[in-house]
């Protein structure tokens, strides 16, 4: 097992993102993976004293939604819009995936998210392999909420990703059985169809009936790009949401990526029911999919809104910092400057961010007898210096990037220290992934094609 021994962080800002928004010189001691006490001048007896004087201390971040199998897979897909980077490239690299592959893509992404302040993670796996992007998960060091992609049929997609409806739900209760728990509890199961267009009726209802039996939540693509909705009517003859709702998977744990189409409509079915809606900015932007309204989505009720990179090849990276300064900045497109203030974008990827998938109650904000899952920044550089009088909220949202990152812990193990990596050579992982990576290219057949 691998808990830490007592720490304190000793000296550092504290910018706890609980109820009351507390921001304040204070000391914060983790202990047995949760935090045991925050305060001024605590006590060290038996502990380690990391001294953060001149430092920020927050939340480790929260990414509700990461493909860490998608990692390897980074600029292999340019320049296209949603259903031709799926169909043309992302498929046939997945469906490419083998053991090996898949460990390196999942140790490559946690590395990444580690790296730039996130601690916990909703990922949408892979179809096959996945038990390699679990081990990934938990040689990291991370928190996850994670499952297999799944897919059964659709357009385009490999005869590899479109499995037997029954072998795909049948894989989810294997992993369940082998993952849910595991890593000391930091890995539990998440029910992942990928998307409208990949899943049969019959698959849909087998992930309702798996969500209520297993109590598991749902997480799925949803209403991201315009083009999706005209291809799905004019198949199914019905509207994404509609048909969700028709099959039952509105009344589980779900929650969406991207929502950039959500609207009124979609609003009005939802009625009395809640819903997770992970916005993905960057790589809305870069398939062309538009902008999501956060105002509009955040005052619909049952909404729980929250943040995520989504994978390697539409944003590239898996620097939530980036993804909720981008959030800031495009709802001054969208509602005009100063409408989506930078303390909301900071709660994305932190305490609103764990609403939005079912994980408030452990991690989000710096409270004692959470999960000890916990950043500290350094503000105090050219790029974030900003005066007494200047919103800490503003200096971290508009002024910081993953080089702010000084340290980072999950259960109190500190996994980044000194913004360097613990525990992993960060040199031997890139060249067995590069190794993994032209492997991958060359038995999808996209060796050398542009
Ligand atoms: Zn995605």
């Amino acid at each position: 097992m691998s808990t830490a021994g007592d720490i304190v962080l000793r000296g550092g800002t504290v910018v706890a993102m609980d109820p009351a928004r507390t921001v304040a010189p204070l000391d914060v001691r983790l202990s047995g993976g949760r935090i045991a006490a925050i305060g001024a001048a605590l006590p060290s007896d038996g502990a380690t004293v990391v001294d953060v004087r001149g430092l920020h201390v927050l939340p480790g971040f929260v990414q509700g939604h990461t493909h860490l199998g998608q990692a390897l897979l980074r600029g292999l897909a340019e320049g296209r819009d949603l259903l031709r980077w799926l169909r043309e490239r992302v498929w046939p690299l997945e469906a490419a995936h083998d053991d090996e592959s898949a460990y390196c893509s999942g140790m490559l992404g946690a590395v990444d998210c580690l790296s730039s302040g996130t601690t916990t993670i909703q990922d949408i796996g892979i179809v096959t392999h996945m038990d390699a992007i679990f081990r990934a998960i938990a040689d990291s060091g991370l928190r996850a909420i994670a499952g297999k992609c799944l897919m059964d049929e659709g357009h385009g997609v490999p005869p590899g990703l479109a499995q037997p409806t029954a072998v795909a739900l049948d894989e989810v209760r294997a992993q369940h059985a082998t993952w849910h728990g595991a890593a000391d509890g930091r890995i539990s199961l998440l029910l992942c169809p990928r998307f409208i267009l990949s899943c049969s009726a019959a698959l849909w209802r087998g992930v309702v009936t798996l969500a209520h039996e297993l109590a598991l939540p749902v997480h799925t693509h949803l209403l991201e790009h315009p083009n999706e909705e005209p291809e799905v009517v004019a198949l199914l003859g019905k509207g994404q949401l509609e048909l969700l709702d028709e099959l039952g998977v509105l009344d589980t744990r779900l929650s969406i990526a991207h929502g950039v189409q959500f609207d009124a409509r979609h609003a009005e079915r939802l009625a009395g029911r809640g819903l997770g809606i992970v916005h993905c900015p960057s790589a809305n932007l870069k398939l062309g999919s538009g902008i999501a309204d956060l105002g509009y989505l955040a005052s619909v009720p049952g909404v729980r809104l929250g943040i995520g990179c989504d994978g390697a090849p539409c944003n590239n990276d898996m620097d939530v910092l980036e993804e909720m300064r981008l959030a800031a900045l495009l709802q001054g497109i969208k509602a005009g400057p100063g409408r989506f203030a930078s303390e909301r974008a900071l709660a994305l990827g932190t305490i609103d961010g764990a609403r939005a998938i079912g994980l408030e109650h452990e991690v989000g904000s710096l409270e004692v007898g959470k999960r000890a899952d916990v950043v500290v920044l350094d503000l105090d550089r050219p790029g974030s210096f900003g005066g007494t009088q200047v919103s800490v909220y503003d200096r971290i949202i508009y002024g910081t990037a993953r080089d702010a990152v000084v340290h980072v812990f999950v259960d109190g193990v500190p996994r980044v220290q000194h913004g360097a990596l613990i525990g992993l050579a960060l040199p031997e992982l890139l060249a067995r992934a590069r190794r993994a990576c032209d492997a991958l290219v060359q038995r999808a057949g996209l060796a050398g094609v542009a």
